[in-house]
């Protein structure tokens, strides 16, 4: 049986990392680090409350969850910014893909650089918008001309620029950002999933410069909630006025509001395991470098190790030693490399162990 499915989503594959929970799971850089005692009972505290009043809608507009993220971002980036320029849903997924509903759409395009993630060309095309991208340089950085060059060649409604990027940790400079919100007549997505591992500038300190400037975070990467499902962006009220366009009526339920704002509640306390984590990244990099192999240098919780012959036969002979990482190799630029994220001290000591058995068993 045929079903009437959109001609345009014939033949396209779903999202779908692996999700094999008996593995040490290092495949979709998530936090290794669980929730401590006391903001679990925080957040189950917070959702009790909540689910006294599940008989009425939520707040619709998330107000008091959106004045704390606005909050944590003035504190972090020292820009003031206030409710009207936040917006959240449920993850920074949903929030995408609420940019290309609103910016984008039928006869538009969004360009992006790859490699990059994977989503970006999945959301475009969930929302019929067209996709072009460019490659990024052999060493996966961009430049501003190579980026300026792009959008005056596409002319795109939507421009993404990732960083640090994933999958290959790299970082792009605000020089990059500011030339092409110049260059652009569209909406420019800067997407800063993991800019609590770096040490760069966010471009949320452009934004008073550049009304067409989105930069989107979330809480599933650093603030160690992937199972929250809370993403968010910073932009001119206007941009958030577009969004609240196509956006579901409640898609913010009370009970995700009431978690994410007891978990803000604990940035410090959440955000206390960065260091932690980049100091595992740092053993990944140190100890794959001793084997001989190649590291792209990083700035997020996760890197590019390789290149390898044969990696999707690495990937399963990693899993076999109980370890999961992120075939990324068939993306394009990406032959010969895969993906791993930092663990816990444990799970990365296993991690070495089992790429040190692999190499051995190859020479
Ligand atoms: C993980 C990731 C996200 C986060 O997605 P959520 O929907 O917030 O979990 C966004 N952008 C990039 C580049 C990512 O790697």
């Amino acid at each position: 049986m045929t079903l009437p499915v959109r001609d345009d989503l014939l033949g396209k594959q779903p999202y779908g990392a692996p999700q094999l929970p008996q593995a040490i799971q290092l495949n979709v850089n998530e936090n290794p680090f669980p929730p401590s005692e006391s903001l679990i009972a925080a957040v189950a505290k917070a959702v009790a409350e909540a689910t006294a009043t599940l008989n009425r809608y939520p707040d619709r507009e998330a107000v008091g969850l959106r004045f704390d993220l606005a909050a944590y971002l003035t504190r972090v980036t020292g820009v003031p910014l206030s409710v009207d320029q936040v917006w959240a849903a449920n993850g920074s997924n949903e929030v995408l893909q609420q940019v290309c509903q609103a910016f984008g759409g039928p006869g538009r395009v969004a360009l992006g650089f790859e490699p990059s993630y994977s989503m970006h060309p999945l959301l475009a095309a969930g929302t019929n918008t067209g996709w072009v991208a460019e490659r990024r340089a052999a060493d996966f950085t961009l430049t501003a001309d190579a980026a300026v060059a792009a959008v005056a060649r596409h002319r795109p409604a939507i421009t993404f620029l990732t960083t640090p990027n994933n999958p290959t940790g790299t970082v792009t400079g605000l020089d990059v950002v500011d030339a092409v919100c110049q260059a652009s007549d569209g909406m420019v997505v800067v997407d800063e999933a993991y800019a609590e591992f770096g040490g760069t500038v966010s471009a949320v300190t452009l934004l008073d410069r550049h009304p067409r400037l989105i930069v989107s975070r979330t809480m599933s990467k650093a603030f160690a909630g992937a199972g929250l499902r809370l993403g968010y962006l910073a932009a001119g009220a206007e941009v958030v006025d577009a969004l609240r366009l196509v956006r579901l009526p409640y898609h913010l339920s009370a009970l995700t509001q009431a978690a994410a704002r007891a978990a803000l509640a604990h940035t410090d306390e959440l955000l206390g395991t960065v260091e932690a984590v980049k100091a595992q990244r740092d053993r990944m990099v140190d100890g794959l470098r001793e084997l001989g192999l190649t590291v792209v240098p990083t700035e997020a919780n996760f890197l590019l190790f390789g290149p390898w012959e044969l990696p999707a036969t690495t990937w399963q002979q990693l899993l076999d030693l109980g370890v999961l990482v992120r075939d990324v190799s068939t993306g394009p630029g990406l032959a010969g490399w895969l993906r791993v994220n930092a663990g816990t001290e444990d799970e990365t000591s296993a991690f070495l162990a089992a790429v040190s058995e692999v190499v051995a068993a190859r020479s």
